[in-house]
């Protein structure tokens, strides 16, 4: 298992659609493992394949709370089979978008099958916090970011604050670099 860096917007993979799993393999498996440790360094409760930037249709997710025992969720090929016209308002964030949250409406209800962890297919309800989380990872299989439903100022300024961010932490660790090296002997 492997911690991924994590793409952050405005990064153009970002935008892609992701392609569908033909089967649920050892190497897909793999994939989730890495996804789900990458998360859990995050630390998130969600993470879709392509925010790693490998665009094909394959999501973990963890919702347990803190001090429960951890109950990891893998999704292949995920689909939304029926939902209902209720909305719940959520304040959301994203892995890809670190430090801004918003509130988007989502159905509070959602019927979804998809295929899990040993390609086995599963047909369900989610409700809650699961259909908040399916449905924000399931918009970035389509190369959609949570704010992308804000307003354009809101969505810019966002897209602004994490491209400031991750300079400084570029910078940081750029630094952090060229100290080793001088620290270290010349000859
Ligand atoms: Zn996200």
């Amino acid at each position: 298992m492997a911690i991924r860096p994590i793409l952050t917007v405005p990064n153009p993979i970002l935008k892609q659609v992701s392609e569908p799993v033909e089967k649920v393999t050892d190497e897909t498996r793999a994939l989730m493992d890495d996804m789900l440790e990458t998360m859990y360094d995050a630390p998130g409760i969600g993470l879709a394949a392509v925010q790693i930037g490998v665009p094909i249709n394959v999501i973990v997710m963890d919702l347990a709370r803190d001090g429960e025992e951890p109950q990891p969720q893998y999704f292949v090929n995920p689909e939304i089979l029926e939902d209902v016209e209720d909305v719940q308002p959520y304040d959301e964030g994203c892995l890809s978008v670190p430090d801004i949250f918003d509130t988007v409406e989502r159905s509070e209800r959602v019927k979804i099958t998809y295929l899990d962890y040993n390609g086995e297919r599963v047909t369900e309800w989610a409700e809650g916090l699961y259909a908040v989380c399916i449905q924000h990872e399931m918009d970035h299989l389509k190369g959609i970011v949570f704010i992308d439903y804000l307003s354009r100022l809101k969505r810019d300024r966002a897209v602004k604050k994490v491209m400031k961010a991750e300079k400084l932490k570029a910078a940081r660790s750029e630094e952090h670099t060229s100290e080793l090296q001088s620290r270290s002997p010349s000859r």
